[in-house]
């Protein structure tokens, strides 16, 4: 008898109808003779519109009030899917982060986890139930309520298939698995049979929405088998693991991420402990940092850009205004008018010449590259904001990463 999570995304929880599909799917897995534990979303836009109610009465609302707020969402989805498992004649039991025995840390509203009991959910699935369990949410210490930061139910998946050491983590969502680009904009884009995590990490963090990159970090780390499929068909899905089949492509996507801004500090005293400043500063207010870029020193100054999210650019230049003395300084400027555009693949690692095609790629489409930066399996280009479409399509082109669909 295997083990089997399956975690299901908003869209797939939306409504009473699609609500009656995955429990009919979760009851065909339960069926086979495998123990089943689903683990939900809130129903479509629930989260979003709990935020827009707190956001009537406080704009910067008490994170433990949040936390409260945005973990009832997943309480109403786990809720009715247990009622329509029963409907449909299985035995199911719905339980909370709480119940469940998720302890994270208290970082209210991006908790992580720390450790998951996992009895009560074993006891569950001994007596012969399905468990069905809220997504996103934990209880810190002190008994409070927390949640992962948004999208964090696939965290939840990952992390409760780790402890309970399950053979499978499917991750039903709305789309059939991992693609080459965003088929919206590509629409010669391909899915991918599979992907290491290495990758599949970089896809996420790199702005491919299809799942929460702390979920992989985590899925990596415990060796976690992961699919990606979708909750409306029976197609196969995108697997992710530690080695990818060896393929032909050695890009495995082409990813843009436009929830970003650059900000550079200018005329920065030429001096060892600078760049140490400025970063701790920024790190101290758990600012995440970038693409950073230092320019050659003229006279007894030099220049200092990096990225960061863009929800973090009021905060980040606010900081380096108050501590532009303690720096040491001239001034700070940003922009909103950037998009970073990245392809990933581990094969990239032996090939010379990857960087020149992207290059070409965007020279050809005439977009300017702003900053670039490169690592074992990835290279990330800035380009204008409203270029970053236009760039995917033209990268997409030329790694042909649409024309590998015939293999
Ligand atoms: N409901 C939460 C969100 O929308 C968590 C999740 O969907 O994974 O962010
Ligand atoms: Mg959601």
């Amino acid at each position: 008898m295997a083990l089997i999570v399956q975690k299901f995304g908003g869209s797939s929880v939306a409504n009473a109808e699609r609500l009656m599909n995955v429990a009919q799917r979760v009851i065909e897995t339960y069926r086979q003779g495998n123990q089943v534990v689903v683990v939900l979303s809130a129903q479509g836009d629930t989260t979003d519109e709990l935020i827009e109610k707190a956001m009537e009465i406080d704009e910067k609302p008490s994170k433990r009030e949040m936390d409260m707020l945005l973990s009832t969402g997943e309480q109403i989805s786990i809720a009715l899917l247990a009622m329509a498992i029963g409907k449909l004649g299985c035995k199911a039991v719905s339980l909370t982060g709480q119940q469940i025995g998720i302890h994270t840390d208290s970082f209210h509203t991006h908790a992580r986890i720390e450790k998951i009991d996992g009895e009560r959910v074993r006891a569950e699935l001994d007596a012969g139930r399905i468990v069905i369990a809220a997504g996103f949410q934990g209880i810190n210490r002190h008994g409070d309520i927390t949640t992962l930061g948004r999208g964090g139910s696939d965290t939840t998946a990952v992390a409760l298939a780790a402890a309970l050491q399950a053979d499978l983590c499917e991750i039903y969502t709305d789309v059939d698995g991992v693609y080459t680009a965003d088929p919206r904009i590509v629409p010669n884009a391909r899915k991918l049979k599979d992907i290491s995590f290495d990758e599949m990490l970089e896809l996420a963090s790199l702005g491919a929405r299809v799942l929460n990159n702390r979920s992989v970090e985590l899925a990596k780390k415990y060796s976690v088998n992961m699919v990606v499929r979708s909750s409306l068909n029976d197609h196969d899905g995108t697997l992710i693991k530690e080695v990818a089949e060896m393929e032909k492509m050695m890009i495995k996507g082409v990813a843009y991420d436009k929830d970003i801004a650059r900000i550079s500090i200018i005329a920065v005293r030429d001096i060892p402990g600078v760049a140490f400043k400025i970063f701790k500063l920024l790190a101290d207010k758990d600012i995440n940092v970038d693409i950073i870029i230092q320019s050659i020193g003229r006279g007894d100054t030099k220049d200092i850009s990096f990225t960061i999210a863009r929800n973090q650019l009021t905060d980040a230049v606010d900081l380096i205004n108050k501590n532009l003395d303690y720096i040491g300084a001239r001034e700070v400027n940003f922009t909103h008018d950037v998009a970073k555009v990245s392809i990933v693949g581990a094969g990239m690692a032996n090939h010379p010449g990857v960087a020149a095609d992207m290059f070409e790629a965007l020279a050809k489409a005439d977009i300017n590259i702003h900053m670039i930066s490169t690592s074992e399996i990835k290279i990330s280009c800035l380009v204008r904001w409203d270029e970053a479409e236009k760039a995917v399509q033209a990268i997409h082109e030329k790694f042909e990463l649409g024309r590998a669909a015939e293999e």
